[in-house]
């Protein structure tokens, strides 16, 4: 395992991201795999944990308590975060930190967030009513938080903006968490990202290395392009299988820098992946929706539906009930307000509609299989098939 130093925590710089714990065929976590998973990888060297509160539903840090009971607590790290950027009629800083330290079965977190600090929950952390970011700063100086910082889908300027207010009145914000991988060093405005948390001196945590998994196919190489980075101290991915576990830790077991040719590479490529939607699947802006659809599923299904040449996609279109396909879409925008990817929702959506519009029907391909089978049987029966 490779390792970081951060103010003296000897960090794994693979961390297990736990907002994609793998699901039993009923849709609850599947505990006995997770446990495996934290097995597995604490056998591997891997001390890092990042759970968050809306996590699974609120079921991802019980999980994670439950997969960590008997661990002595001092030989891991353990990261959750403060749900200031959604919607609340309340902001309760104590409750919610008390409820989490009794689900995480803990008197102190390592690692303290406030999650996602971005264009529309920035004024939510500054308000003074909510007493959000004095309240961890307090937390910090009574032992139960030993680090705290931010995590954040916005843009730079947001970022800065928070960076300032923050020096301003005192609150030392120590390490960010933003979404960083070579497809997003550009298209996300990453580098720029990297260049302020590094001349403001923090400590950067990676989330999205694979964003969102779409960049599956080229794994390796995309944890090496984050692990070069220069800053980064954590890398955490959201893993949701042993296999993936298995990978990943075989990637981090020792220092690999991409070589020039690599990198060229690597840029190549992501100036082809841009074309695609970058969606990374944190459905934020489900909640919105008023028709209640699954948007970053039928993302990706667009993505796969536009790049790759398979029927796969709207065959999956054909299985879903009419009121769940993307011509539902009223086109209100109200989940582009939620979108830290900034992605024209409604539009992709109008597209895909077109593209399904024009594509064979699943429908029609079973009516042709079944035509062909009986075919097929009726040709067997008279005898006329070798
Ligand atoms: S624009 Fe479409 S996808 Fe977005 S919230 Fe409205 S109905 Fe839902
Ligand atoms: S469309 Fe945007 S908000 Fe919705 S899941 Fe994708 S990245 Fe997240």
């Amino acid at each position: 395992m490779i390792y970081s130093d951060f103010k003296g925590d000897r960090l794994s710089m693979l961390g297990f991201g736990c907002m994609r714990f793998p699901l039993l065929s009923d849709g609850s976590i599947d505990q006995e795999q997770v446990n495996e998973m934290v097995k597995m990888a604490r056998a591997n060297g891997l001390n890092y944990f990042d759970t968050a509160y809306p996590y699974h539903g609120g079921r991802s840090e019980l999980a994670l308590a439950e997969a960590l009971k008997d661990v002595p607590r001092a030989e891991y790290f353990l990261a959750d975060k403060f749900p200031g950027h959604q919607t609340a009629s309340t902001y309760n800083p104590a409750e919610v930190f008390e409820h989490q330290l009794r689900k995480l079965r803990t008197g102190y977190f390592d690692y303290y967030l406030l999650h996602n600090v971005y264009e529309r929950s920035i004024d939510v952390y500054k308000d003074p009513q909510w007493d959000i970011i004095p309240y961890f700063v307090e937390q910090k100086k009574l032992g139960r938080i030993r680090h705290l910082g931010f995590s954040s889908h916005g843009r730079v300027e947001t970022m800065k903006a928070f960076l300032d207010y923050c020096k301003e009145n005192g609150y030392e914000m120590e390490f960010c968490q933003i979404q960083l991988n070579y497809v997003d060093w550009t298209l996300q405005d990453a580098k720029a990202k990297v260049d302020l948390l590094n001349e403001y001196g923090i400590g950067i945590w990676v989330m999205e290395p694979i964003k969102g998994g779409s960049l599956k196919d080229n794994v390796p190489k995309a944890f090496r392009f984050v692990e070069g980075v220069p800053g980064v101290k954590m890398i955490l991915s959201g893993m949701s299988a042993l296999s993936q576990m298995e990978e990943n830790l075989a990637t981090f077991e020792n220092p690999n820098p991409l070589s020039e040719e690599e990198m060229e590479e690597l840029m190549q490529d992501a100036e082809a992946r841009k074309a695609a939607i970058p969606c990374t699947g944190c459905r934020y802006c489900c909640d919105e929706c008023p028709m209640g659809l699954n948007i970053p599923m039928l993302i990706a299904n667009y993505n796969d539906a536009k790049f790759g040449n398979s029927s796969t996609p709207y065959q999956w279109l054909d299985s879903l009930p009419e009121e769940q396909r993307p011509d539902a879409c009223i086109g209100c925008g109200a989940c582009m307000q939620m979108c830290p990817q900034n992605i024209e929702i409604p539009d992709v959506l109008a597209h895909f509609a077109e593209l399904y519009e024009k594509s064979v029907k699943w429908d029609d391909i079973c009516r042709e299989r079944e035509l062909t089978a009986k075919r097929m049987r009726e040709e067997e029966k008279d005898g006329n098939l070798a």
